[in-house]
Protein backbone atom coordinates (compact mmCIF):
# COMPACT_ATOMS: atom_id res chain seq x y z
CA UNK A 1 0.00 0.00 0.00
CA UNK A 2 1.60 2.98 -1.32
CA UNK A 3 0.83 6.72 -1.55
CA UNK A 4 2.01 9.89 -2.81
CA UNK A 5 2.05 13.21 -1.79
CA UNK A 6 4.27 16.57 -1.76
CA UNK A 7 3.46 17.42 1.84
CA UNK A 8 2.32 15.36 4.42
CA UNK A 9 1.18 16.75 7.92
CA UNK A 10 1.61 15.07 10.96
CA UNK A 11 -1.13 15.51 13.34
CA UNK A 12 -4.70 17.44 12.94
CA UNK A 13 -4.58 19.76 15.94
CA UNK A 14 -4.27 23.59 15.55
CA UNK A 15 -1.06 23.75 14.50
CA UNK A 16 -1.53 20.70 11.75
CA UNK A 17 -4.79 22.19 10.28
CA UNK A 18 -3.48 25.85 10.16
CA UNK A 19 -0.34 24.77 8.08
CA UNK A 20 -2.58 22.57 5.67
CA UNK A 21 -4.65 25.90 5.32
CA UNK A 22 -2.43 28.36 4.75
CA UNK A 23 -0.20 25.36 2.14
CA UNK A 24 -3.34 25.77 0.14
CA UNK A 25 -4.26 28.59 -0.18
CA UNK A 26 -0.47 29.32 -0.81
CA UNK A 27 -0.72 26.67 -4.19
CA UNK A 28 -0.06 23.24 -2.37
CA UNK A 29 -2.47 20.61 -4.37
CA UNK A 30 -1.56 17.59 -3.17
CA UNK A 31 -1.13 17.49 0.57
CA UNK A 32 -2.16 14.50 3.28
CA UNK A 33 -3.09 15.34 6.95
CA UNK A 34 -2.90 12.49 9.05
CA UNK A 35 -4.52 12.51 12.13
CA UNK A 36 -4.24 9.67 14.86
CA UNK A 37 -7.35 9.73 16.95
CA UNK A 38 -10.72 9.05 15.64
CA UNK A 39 -11.28 13.37 15.60
CA UNK A 40 -9.38 16.32 14.55
CA UNK A 41 -8.35 19.12 17.65
CA UNK A 42 -6.14 17.34 19.84
CA UNK A 43 -5.48 19.78 22.60
CA UNK A 44 -6.46 22.62 20.63
CA UNK A 45 -9.90 22.11 20.77
CA UNK A 46 -9.52 22.29 24.65
CA UNK A 47 -8.27 25.55 24.69
CA UNK A 48 -10.49 27.84 27.08
CA UNK A 49 -8.38 31.04 26.88
CA UNK A 50 -7.70 33.18 23.51
CA UNK A 51 -4.83 34.04 21.22
CA UNK A 52 -2.15 37.11 22.65
CA UNK A 53 -1.98 39.50 19.93
CA UNK A 54 -0.28 43.18 20.04
CA UNK A 55 -1.09 46.00 17.78
CA UNK A 56 -4.36 44.79 16.54
CA UNK A 57 -7.75 47.28 15.35
CA UNK A 58 -9.59 45.44 17.73
CA UNK A 59 -6.73 46.51 20.61
CA UNK A 60 -7.17 50.07 19.03
CA UNK A 61 -10.53 50.26 18.66
CA UNK A 62 -10.50 49.56 22.59
CA UNK A 63 -8.29 52.07 23.22
CA UNK A 64 -5.79 49.60 24.41
CA UNK A 65 -1.94 50.91 23.99
CA UNK A 66 0.16 47.86 23.10
CA UNK A 67 3.19 46.73 21.37
CA UNK A 68 5.61 44.13 19.74
CA UNK A 69 8.28 44.88 22.60
CA UNK A 70 6.06 44.52 25.26
CA UNK A 71 4.31 41.36 24.13
CA UNK A 72 8.18 39.61 23.65
CA UNK A 73 8.86 41.40 27.15
CA UNK A 74 5.68 40.12 28.74
CA UNK A 75 6.83 36.55 27.03
CA UNK A 76 10.19 36.37 28.13
CA UNK A 77 9.64 37.36 31.48
CA UNK A 78 6.68 34.50 31.90
CA UNK A 79 8.80 32.05 30.65
CA UNK A 80 11.60 32.88 32.80
CA UNK A 81 13.77 33.89 29.95
CA UNK A 82 14.51 30.66 28.93
CA UNK A 83 12.39 31.50 25.61
CA UNK A 84 14.25 31.52 22.44
CA UNK A 85 13.86 35.28 21.83
CA UNK A 86 14.16 35.08 17.58
CA UNK A 87 10.83 32.88 18.50
CA UNK A 88 9.19 34.45 20.60
CA UNK A 89 10.04 38.31 18.34
CA UNK A 90 8.28 36.12 15.41
CA UNK A 91 5.17 35.14 17.65
CA UNK A 92 5.00 38.66 18.41
CA UNK A 93 5.53 40.42 15.04
CA UNK A 94 2.90 38.14 13.19
CA UNK A 95 0.25 38.09 16.34
CA UNK A 96 -1.26 40.48 15.04
CA UNK A 97 -2.22 38.96 11.48
CA UNK A 98 -2.47 35.62 12.96
CA UNK A 99 -6.26 37.21 14.69
CA UNK A 100 -6.83 38.81 11.16
CA UNK A 101 -6.06 35.48 9.35
CA UNK A 102 -8.42 33.05 11.96
CA UNK A 103 -11.22 36.03 10.91
CA UNK A 104 -11.05 35.68 7.57
CA UNK A 105 -11.26 31.59 7.47
CA UNK A 106 -14.22 31.97 9.82
CA UNK A 107 -13.26 32.03 13.03
CA UNK A 108 -14.31 34.99 15.36
CA UNK A 109 -11.55 36.70 17.49
CA UNK A 110 -12.91 40.35 18.14
CA UNK A 111 -13.04 40.74 21.84
CA UNK A 112 -10.19 42.08 23.89
CA UNK A 113 -9.60 41.11 27.28
CA UNK A 114 -7.22 41.00 30.77
CA UNK A 115 -5.46 37.78 31.04
CA UNK A 116 -2.18 36.23 33.57
CA UNK A 117 1.19 37.94 32.53
CA UNK A 118 -0.28 40.64 30.52
CA UNK A 119 0.88 44.10 30.68
CA UNK A 120 -2.09 45.04 29.02
CA UNK A 121 -5.56 44.11 27.61
CA UNK A 122 -4.01 41.61 24.71
CA UNK A 123 -5.87 38.16 25.07
CA UNK A 124 -8.13 37.86 21.43
CA UNK A 125 -11.32 36.03 22.43
CA UNK A 126 -14.81 34.79 20.40
CA UNK A 127 -17.17 37.57 21.03
CA UNK A 128 -20.04 35.20 21.89
CA UNK A 129 -19.75 32.23 24.81
CA UNK A 130 -17.67 30.12 23.31
CA UNK A 131 -14.54 29.22 23.78
CA UNK A 132 -11.32 29.47 21.74
CA UNK A 133 -9.93 26.16 20.80
CA UNK A 134 -13.92 24.70 19.55
CA UNK A 135 -14.66 28.14 17.70
CA UNK A 136 -10.66 27.73 16.19
CA UNK A 137 -11.05 24.30 15.10
CA UNK A 138 -14.86 24.18 14.16
CA UNK A 139 -13.33 27.09 11.35
CA UNK A 140 -10.25 25.26 10.59
CA UNK A 141 -12.07 21.65 10.01
CA UNK A 142 -14.68 23.98 7.76
CA UNK A 143 -11.92 25.54 5.72
CA UNK A 144 -10.27 22.41 5.17
CA UNK A 145 -13.35 20.65 3.90
CA UNK A 146 -14.26 23.43 1.84
CA UNK A 147 -10.36 23.42 0.29
CA UNK A 148 -10.89 19.24 -0.41
CA UNK A 149 -7.86 18.62 1.73
CA UNK A 150 -7.80 15.28 3.18
CA UNK A 151 -7.50 14.28 6.44
CA UNK A 152 -6.84 10.79 7.17
CA UNK A 153 -8.20 10.25 10.51
CA UNK A 154 -7.13 7.00 13.26
CA UNK A 155 -4.13 6.89 10.39
CA UNK A 156 -0.84 7.12 12.74
CA UNK A 157 2.62 8.41 11.50
CA UNK A 158 4.67 5.79 13.03
CA UNK A 159 8.32 7.43 10.85
CA UNK A 160 9.79 9.98 9.22
CA UNK A 161 11.87 8.67 6.47
CA UNK A 162 15.46 10.43 4.49
CA UNK A 163 17.29 9.61 1.66
CA UNK A 164 20.98 9.06 2.46
CA UNK A 165 21.82 12.98 2.31
CA UNK A 166 18.96 13.12 5.14
CA UNK A 167 16.46 15.03 3.24
CA UNK A 168 12.73 14.08 4.19
CA UNK A 169 11.25 11.25 1.42
CA UNK A 170 8.61 9.78 3.12
CA UNK A 171 6.30 8.97 6.35
CA UNK A 172 6.07 5.35 7.53
CA UNK A 173 1.78 5.64 8.37
CA UNK A 174 -0.48 2.68 10.10
CA UNK A 175 -3.98 2.55 10.17
CA UNK A 176 -6.09 1.46 13.14
CA UNK A 177 -5.00 -2.44 12.89
CA UNK A 178 -3.67 -2.35 10.10
CA UNK A 179 -0.31 -2.93 8.12
CA UNK A 180 1.74 0.09 8.03
CA UNK A 181 2.38 1.72 4.82
CA UNK A 182 4.48 4.75 3.00
CA UNK A 183 3.93 7.87 2.15
CA UNK A 184 6.19 9.51 -0.16
CA UNK A 185 6.00 13.24 -0.02
CA UNK A 186 9.12 15.55 -0.57
CA UNK A 187 8.67 17.68 2.96
CA UNK A 188 6.62 16.63 6.18
CA UNK A 189 5.26 19.27 8.76
CA UNK A 190 5.48 17.99 12.21
CA UNK A 191 2.23 19.00 14.01
CA UNK A 192 1.80 16.04 16.65
CA UNK A 193 1.50 18.51 19.61
CA UNK A 194 2.68 17.79 23.23
CA UNK A 195 3.75 14.73 25.41
CA UNK A 196 1.57 15.37 28.65
CA UNK A 197 -0.16 12.54 27.98
CA UNK A 198 2.28 10.23 28.22
CA UNK A 199 3.27 9.74 31.50
CA UNK A 200 6.42 7.40 31.25
CA UNK A 201 7.95 10.38 28.37
CA UNK A 202 6.88 13.09 31.54
CA UNK A 203 8.20 10.99 34.28
CA UNK A 204 11.22 10.61 32.24
CA UNK A 205 12.23 14.10 31.92
CA UNK A 206 11.01 14.82 35.46
CA UNK A 207 10.79 12.42 37.99
CA UNK A 208 8.50 14.86 40.43
CA UNK A 209 5.82 14.43 37.81
CA UNK A 210 5.30 11.31 38.93
CA UNK A 211 1.49 10.41 39.75
CA UNK A 212 0.02 13.52 38.23
CA UNK A 213 -2.62 13.27 36.19
CA UNK A 214 -3.57 15.65 32.86
CA UNK A 215 -5.17 17.80 30.88
CA UNK A 216 -4.27 16.72 27.63
CA UNK A 217 -6.62 14.51 25.64
CA UNK A 218 -5.13 11.12 24.71
CA UNK A 219 -3.33 11.38 21.69
CA UNK A 220 -0.70 13.75 23.49
CA UNK A 221 1.63 11.18 23.72
CA UNK A 222 4.51 12.81 22.60
CA UNK A 223 4.97 10.71 18.95
CA UNK A 224 6.61 13.57 16.99
CA UNK A 225 9.39 14.09 20.02
CA UNK A 226 10.28 10.24 19.48
CA UNK A 227 10.35 10.47 15.44
CA UNK A 228 12.32 13.88 15.27
CA UNK A 229 14.87 12.08 17.94
CA UNK A 230 15.35 8.87 15.59
CA UNK A 231 16.66 11.93 13.04
CA UNK A 232 18.61 13.42 15.36
CA UNK A 233 16.97 16.10 15.87
CA UNK A 234 17.72 18.53 18.61
CA UNK A 235 15.29 18.76 21.41
CA UNK A 236 15.14 22.17 23.47
CA UNK A 237 13.68 22.43 26.91
CA UNK A 238 12.30 19.24 27.05
CA UNK A 239 12.15 19.10 31.23
CA UNK A 240 10.19 22.21 31.20
CA UNK A 241 6.80 21.05 31.63
CA UNK A 242 3.45 23.33 33.15
CA UNK A 243 1.30 21.76 35.81
CA UNK A 244 -2.19 23.06 36.48
CA UNK A 245 -2.73 22.92 40.46
CA UNK A 246 -6.62 22.54 40.44
CA UNK A 247 -7.70 19.52 38.22
CA UNK A 248 -10.47 17.19 38.97
CA UNK A 249 -8.48 14.03 39.12
CA UNK A 250 -11.15 12.13 38.30
CA UNK A 251 -12.66 13.80 35.00
CA UNK A 252 -9.73 15.32 34.94
CA UNK A 253 -11.58 18.56 34.32
CA UNK A 254 -9.32 21.86 35.10
CA UNK A 255 -11.08 24.36 37.26
CA UNK A 256 -10.15 27.98 35.73
CA UNK A 257 -7.98 29.89 38.25
CA UNK A 258 -10.70 32.07 37.70
CA UNK A 259 -12.16 30.05 40.44
CA UNK A 260 -9.39 30.84 43.24
CA UNK A 261 -9.33 34.43 41.76
CA UNK A 262 -12.67 34.97 42.15
CA UNK A 263 -12.31 33.95 45.56
CA UNK A 264 -12.37 29.89 46.26
CA UNK A 265 -9.61 28.97 49.08
CA UNK A 266 -7.97 25.13 49.37
CA UNK A 267 -8.37 23.48 52.24
CA UNK A 268 -6.95 19.64 53.21
CA UNK A 269 -8.27 16.50 54.42
CA UNK A 270 -8.17 18.52 58.12
CA UNK A 271 -10.27 21.12 57.25
CA UNK A 272 -7.62 23.39 56.77
CA UNK A 273 -5.55 25.58 54.40
CA UNK A 274 -2.15 25.08 54.03
CA UNK A 275 -0.97 27.54 50.75
CA UNK A 276 -1.48 30.73 49.83
CA UNK A 277 -4.18 29.83 46.47
CA UNK A 278 -3.03 32.80 44.61
CA UNK A 279 0.62 31.53 44.24
CA UNK A 280 1.94 30.30 40.93
CA UNK A 281 0.65 27.48 39.54
CA UNK A 282 4.44 25.06 40.53
CA UNK A 283 3.99 26.65 44.42
CA UNK A 284 0.46 25.66 44.54
CA UNK A 285 0.92 22.47 43.00
CA UNK A 286 3.70 21.16 44.97
CA UNK A 287 1.91 22.47 47.99
CA UNK A 288 -1.28 20.53 47.21
CA UNK A 289 1.20 17.21 46.57
CA UNK A 290 2.31 17.57 50.00
CA UNK A 291 -0.94 17.24 51.49
CA UNK A 292 -2.39 13.47 52.82
CA UNK A 293 -3.98 11.85 49.41
CA UNK A 294 -1.78 14.10 47.60
CA UNK A 295 -5.26 16.29 46.59
CA UNK A 296 -7.27 18.77 48.43
CA UNK A 297 -10.74 20.65 48.48
CA UNK A 298 -11.93 24.18 46.51
CA UNK A 299 -14.04 25.48 48.57
CA UNK A 300 -16.45 28.43 48.31
CA UNK A 301 -19.58 30.08 48.51
CA UNK A 302 -23.13 31.15 46.47
CA UNK A 303 -21.12 34.40 45.70
CA UNK A 304 -18.00 32.63 44.06
CA UNK A 305 -20.27 30.72 41.66
CA UNK A 306 -22.95 33.85 40.77
CA UNK A 307 -19.52 35.42 39.46
CA UNK A 308 -17.82 33.19 37.32
CA UNK A 309 -20.03 31.33 34.36
CA UNK A 310 -17.60 28.50 33.86
CA UNK A 311 -18.24 27.07 37.47
CA UNK A 312 -22.23 25.97 36.38
CA UNK A 313 -20.16 23.58 33.93
CA UNK A 314 -18.43 22.10 36.75
CA UNK A 315 -21.83 21.87 38.40
CA UNK A 316 -23.23 19.97 35.42
CA UNK A 317 -20.31 17.44 34.95
CA UNK A 318 -21.58 16.41 39.30
CA UNK A 319 -18.13 17.34 40.08
CA UNK A 320 -18.99 19.72 43.03
CA UNK A 321 -20.95 19.02 46.41
CA UNK A 322 -23.52 21.30 47.71
CA UNK A 323 -24.28 22.19 51.15
CA UNK A 324 -26.08 24.52 53.07
CA UNK A 325 -23.51 25.08 55.90
CA UNK A 326 -19.47 24.26 56.43
CA UNK A 327 -20.58 21.37 58.97
CA UNK A 328 -22.51 19.80 56.22
CA UNK A 329 -20.12 20.55 53.34
CA UNK A 330 -17.21 18.92 55.67
CA UNK A 331 -19.36 16.00 56.35
CA UNK A 332 -20.48 15.57 52.51
CA UNK A 333 -16.67 15.44 51.52
CA UNK A 334 -14.97 13.46 54.22
CA UNK A 335 -13.25 16.65 55.84
CA UNK A 336 -12.98 17.13 60.25
CA UNK A 337 -16.31 19.70 60.11
CA UNK A 338 -15.23 21.41 63.07
CA UNK A 339 -12.16 23.00 61.63
CA UNK A 340 -13.87 23.31 58.06
CA UNK A 341 -16.10 25.91 60.12
CA UNK A 342 -13.44 27.24 62.44
CA UNK A 343 -10.94 27.42 58.74
CA UNK A 344 -13.92 29.77 57.08
CA UNK A 345 -14.62 32.00 60.31
CA UNK A 346 -11.01 32.45 60.42
CA UNK A 347 -10.80 33.50 56.57
CA UNK A 348 -13.64 35.95 57.14
CA UNK A 349 -12.14 37.55 59.10
CA UNK A 350 -8.90 37.61 57.10
CA UNK A 351 -11.04 39.07 54.38
CA UNK A 352 -12.75 42.05 56.36
CA UNK A 353 -9.67 42.95 58.13
CA UNK A 354 -7.81 42.48 54.53
CA UNK A 355 -4.66 40.64 56.01
CA UNK A 356 -4.56 37.08 55.78
CA UNK A 357 -1.49 36.68 58.42
CA UNK A 358 -0.96 33.00 57.48
CA UNK A 359 -0.23 32.41 54.03
CA UNK A 360 -0.32 36.51 53.24
CA UNK A 361 -3.05 35.67 50.09
CA UNK A 362 -3.29 39.43 49.23
CA UNK A 363 -6.47 39.59 46.80
CA UNK A 364 -9.53 38.01 48.73
CA UNK A 365 -12.92 39.03 46.85
CA UNK A 366 -15.59 38.03 49.52
CA UNK A 367 -15.67 36.43 53.13
CA UNK A 368 -16.94 32.89 51.81
CA UNK A 369 -19.61 33.35 54.13
CA UNK A 370 -23.08 33.25 51.76
CA UNK A 371 -24.73 29.96 51.69
CA UNK A 372 -25.17 27.45 50.37
CA UNK A 373 -21.42 26.38 50.32
CA UNK A 374 -19.37 24.36 47.74
CA UNK A 375 -16.27 22.05 47.45
CA UNK A 376 -14.30 20.31 44.35
CA UNK A 377 -11.70 17.84 44.57
CA UNK A 378 -8.51 19.01 43.28
CA UNK A 379 -4.92 17.62 41.91
CA UNK A 380 -2.67 18.93 40.36
CA UNK A 381 -2.07 17.69 36.91
CA UNK A 382 0.47 18.04 33.55
CA UNK A 383 -0.86 21.04 31.34
CA UNK A 384 1.05 21.61 28.69
CA UNK A 385 5.17 20.40 27.79
CA UNK A 386 6.87 23.72 27.01
CA UNK A 387 10.33 21.57 25.57
CA UNK A 388 10.38 20.05 22.53
CA UNK A 389 11.98 19.68 19.13
CA UNK A 390 14.34 22.51 17.84
CA UNK A 391 13.47 25.06 15.00
CA UNK A 392 14.53 28.17 13.39
CA UNK A 393 12.24 30.61 12.78
CA UNK A 394 11.27 29.72 9.22
CA UNK A 395 10.28 26.43 10.89
CA UNK A 396 12.62 24.18 10.17
CA UNK A 397 13.70 21.41 12.18
CA UNK A 398 17.51 21.29 13.15
CA UNK A 399 19.67 18.89 14.10
CA UNK A 400 21.77 18.80 17.20
CA UNK A 401 24.62 19.76 15.35
CA UNK A 402 22.40 23.20 14.33
CA UNK A 403 21.89 22.16 10.54
CA UNK A 404 18.73 21.91 9.47
CA UNK A 405 16.54 18.64 8.45
CA UNK A 406 16.00 19.09 4.55
CA UNK A 407 12.43 18.99 4.31
CA UNK A 408 11.12 18.65 7.79
CA UNK A 409 9.29 21.57 9.28
CA UNK A 410 7.71 21.47 12.85
CA UNK A 411 4.96 24.09 14.80
CA UNK A 412 2.29 24.14 17.51
CA UNK A 413 3.32 21.95 20.77
CA UNK A 414 6.09 19.66 19.61
CA UNK A 415 8.24 22.54 19.19
CA UNK A 416 10.32 23.82 22.07
CA UNK A 417 11.40 27.22 22.89
CA UNK A 418 9.08 29.69 22.29
CA UNK A 419 7.93 29.69 25.88
CA UNK A 420 10.36 28.73 27.67
CA UNK A 421 9.98 27.77 31.31
CA UNK A 422 6.49 28.14 31.84
CA UNK A 423 3.79 29.28 29.09
CA UNK A 424 1.15 32.47 29.44
CA UNK A 425 -2.01 31.66 28.89
CA UNK A 426 -2.57 32.73 25.32
CA UNK A 427 -0.04 32.07 24.11
CA UNK A 428 -0.45 28.94 22.86
CA UNK A 429 -3.53 29.77 20.30
CA UNK A 430 -0.92 32.70 19.20
CA UNK A 431 2.10 29.68 18.64
CA UNK A 432 -0.41 27.46 16.81
CA UNK A 433 -1.43 29.99 14.29
CA UNK A 434 1.59 32.07 13.69
CA UNK A 435 4.05 29.14 13.13
CA UNK A 436 1.55 26.74 11.62
CA UNK A 437 1.18 29.21 8.84
CA UNK A 438 5.29 29.93 8.61
CA UNK A 439 5.42 26.22 8.48
CA UNK A 440 2.63 25.92 5.71
CA UNK A 441 4.45 28.55 3.60
CA UNK A 442 7.88 27.06 4.25
CA UNK A 443 6.86 23.49 3.35
CA UNK A 444 5.47 24.83 0.23
CA UNK A 445 8.09 27.37 -1.07
CA UNK A 446 10.55 23.63 -0.12
CA UNK A 447 8.61 21.74 -2.55
CA UNK A 448 8.59 24.51 -5.22
CA UNK A 449 12.29 24.80 -5.01
CA UNK A 450 12.86 20.85 -4.98
CA UNK A 451 10.41 19.59 -6.61
P1 LIG B 1 -0.99 21.70 18.51
O1 LIG B 1 -1.58 22.61 19.52
O2 LIG B 1 0.47 21.78 18.43
O3 LIG B 1 -1.68 21.77 17.20
P2 LIG B 1 -2.67 19.49 19.28
O4 LIG B 1 -2.57 18.64 20.48
O5 LIG B 1 -3.81 20.41 19.18
O6 LIG B 1 -1.26 20.24 19.11
O7 LIG B 1 -2.73 18.57 17.97
C1 LIG B 1 -1.81 17.55 17.69
C2 LIG B 1 -2.53 16.44 16.95
O8 LIG B 1 -1.58 15.49 16.47
C3 LIG B 1 -3.50 15.67 17.82
O9 LIG B 1 -4.77 15.65 17.22
C4 LIG B 1 -2.89 14.27 17.91
O10 LIG B 1 -3.84 13.25 18.02
C5 LIG B 1 -2.12 14.19 16.61
N1 LIG B 1 -1.04 13.21 16.61
C6 LIG B 1 -0.15 12.96 17.61
N2 LIG B 1 0.72 12.00 17.26
C7 LIG B 1 0.38 11.62 16.00
C8 LIG B 1 0.89 10.65 15.09
N3 LIG B 1 1.92 9.87 15.40
N4 LIG B 1 0.29 10.52 13.88
C9 LIG B 1 -0.78 11.29 13.55
N5 LIG B 1 -1.31 12.21 14.38
C10 LIG B 1 -0.75 12.38 15.58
Amino acid sequence: NEKQADIVIIGAGGAGMTAAVEATQKGATNLIVLEKMPITGGNTVRATGGLNAAETPYQKADGIEDSIELFVEDTMKGGKNLNDPKLVQVMAEQSADAVTWVNEIGGDLSVVGQFGGASVKRIHRPSDTSAVGPMLVNALNAKLKELDVPVFLETEAVHILLNEEGAVTGVQAATKGGEPYTISCKAVILASGGFGANSELVVKYRKDLDGFCTTNHSGATGDGIVMAEELKAGLVDIDQIQTHPTVNPDTTTMYTEGVRGNGAILVNRSGKRFVNELETRDVVSEAILNQEGKTCFMVFDQSVRESLSAIEKYIGQGIITQADTPEELAEAIGVDKDQLKATLEQYANYQTGGKDTEFGRESMEVPLNMPPYYAGLCAPAVHHTMGGVKIDTATQVLKEDGNAIPGLFAAGEVVGGVHGANRLGGNAVTDIVVFGRLAGNAAYDYVMKNG
